[in-house]
């Protein structure tokens, strides 16, 4: 089916996001596997090309486009390429740089946007912790005013870019009597004092992303790395979480269909019985109903991209679109895996890594039960 979201400007950057991962990314995936992160070379090469400024003002070195399908496309062209570097680079790239624009005062600003725009600073944001990340707003970690700093004590948990940070956004508890309203948000530098990073988490997927522990002991954290209003941090995180919330959906349904592409191609190839295993009914109806559900997800994601490139994607419609292409991903790679036979189940094969590398999409920036919760919620229940 025609997509009407994009326009030819929108296509042209595709074609320049789709060089990078061609001249880039594609020769570094084995050793990216190896070494367990996105390495900082790549993240400057894509800063370079103009990947990272998207949401970033010209005059803090960014592209200032204001446009989310920008976003949306470089979303889509990493995530056909691999899950986990578009995890990597959306959490820098698209979900970090809105709180420091949005919420940041003219010195912030100018101290980490150009280095996040151009790729020379890695930014993480660390809201879950071990005891919890669905009831955000229960999180344990303390930040006490001393004078013009906060003590910062706790830890969090799977960090995506956790081991390699420069920069984390960290939530943290400053007035333990109000709740929801007692959360502010703080930025946490690599180098000081008392904070310190755990191994890079052995997960069983996205091997490539150094998701982390991260610790903090005493940190002295200056009132000048304090983002937005004291109190104000949930506010702040529920108001940014649709776009988060958009980007994944966006990588999903782009993963899934990549996936997917190969398959059919596969499917042409591989034979059985003196035929191509894609030619049996079975497996042509059931790739028929892959694309199906593919384009259905699609058109609906692709209506979240241009309600939000207006401002208007509500945070129903983007916990809608984040848990249903979350399914949709999940339910076609697992097919895709079967359709190709055993060669599906072992690592080399691009469909049994994506397989593995999806299952945390029902999960991660909000699970599929509590979006869930939110569209209840707004029917009222
Ligand atoms: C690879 C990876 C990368 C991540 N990156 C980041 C990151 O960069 N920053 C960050 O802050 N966090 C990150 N996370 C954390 C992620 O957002 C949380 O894992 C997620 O929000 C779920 O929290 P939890 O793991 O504590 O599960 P829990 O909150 O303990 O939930 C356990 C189960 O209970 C269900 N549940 C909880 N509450 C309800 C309810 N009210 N109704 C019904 N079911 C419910 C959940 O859906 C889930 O199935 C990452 C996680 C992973 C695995």
């Amino acid at each position: 089916m025609p997509r009407n979201v994009y326009a030819a400007e929108h296509e042209d950057f595709r074609a320049s996001v789709a060089e990078f991962v061609e001249r880039t990314l594609k020769p570094r995936a084995e050793q990216m596997l190896e070494v367990k992160a996105v390495e900082r070379d790549i993240w400057k090469e894509a800063g370079k090309q103009g990947l990272f400024g998207l949401d970033i003002p010209e005059e803090f070195g960014g592209m200032g486009a204001e446009d989310y399908r920008f976003n949306a496309i470089a979303a889509e062209v990493i995530a056909g390429f691999n899950f986990a570097v578009s995890s990597c680079f959306g959490i820098h790239s698209d979900v970090c740089p809105p709180y420091i624009v949005d919420l940041g005062t003219q010195e912030q600003k100018e101290r980490w946007l150009p280095g996040m725009a151009n790729g020379e600073l890695i930014a993480a944001i660390a809201m879950t912790e071990p005891s919890g990340g669905s009831d955000l707003a229960a999180l344990k970690t303390t930040a006490v005013r001393d004078g013009d700093h906060w003590v910062l004590n706790g830890s969090k948990t799977f960090i995506t870019n956790g081991y390699q940070a420069d920069l984390v956004i960290v939530a943290a508890r400053t007035d333990p009597s109000k709740g929801a309203k007692g959360i502010t948000l703080l930025v946490v530098e690599e180098g000081m004092e008392g904070f310190t990073r755990g191994r890079k988490l052995d997960k069983v997927g996205q091997e490539e992303a150094d998701t982390s522990e991260l610790f903090f002991e005493d940190v002295r954290v200056p009132d000048s790395n304090r983002l937005g209003e004291e109190g104000m941090g949930f506010i702040a995180m529920m108001q940014r979480l649709p776009q988060e919330r958009i980007g994944a959906a966006v990588a999903n349904t782009a993963h899934a269909f990549q996936i997917f592409r190969e398959t059919v191609e596969y499917t042409k190839e591989r034979k059985a019985f003196g035929q191509p295993v894609g030619s049996f009914q079975h497996n042509k109806f059931k790739m028929a109903e892959l694309l199906t559900k593919l384009e259905v997800t699609q058109a609906y994601v692709d209506d979240c991209i241009a309600a939000h490139a207006e401002g208007k994607l509500t945070p129903v419609d983007a916990a809608k679109a984040k848990w249903f292409s979350a399914q949709v991903q999940n339910e076609v790679l697992d097919e895709c895996v079967q359709l190709h036979g055993g060669y599906g189940f072992m690592n080399e094969y691009r469909v049994a890594r994506a397989w593995r590398d999806a299952r945390v999409s029902k999960i991660w920036a909000g699970s599929n039960e509590i979006m869930k919760e939110l569209i209840g919620r707004d029917l009222g229940l």
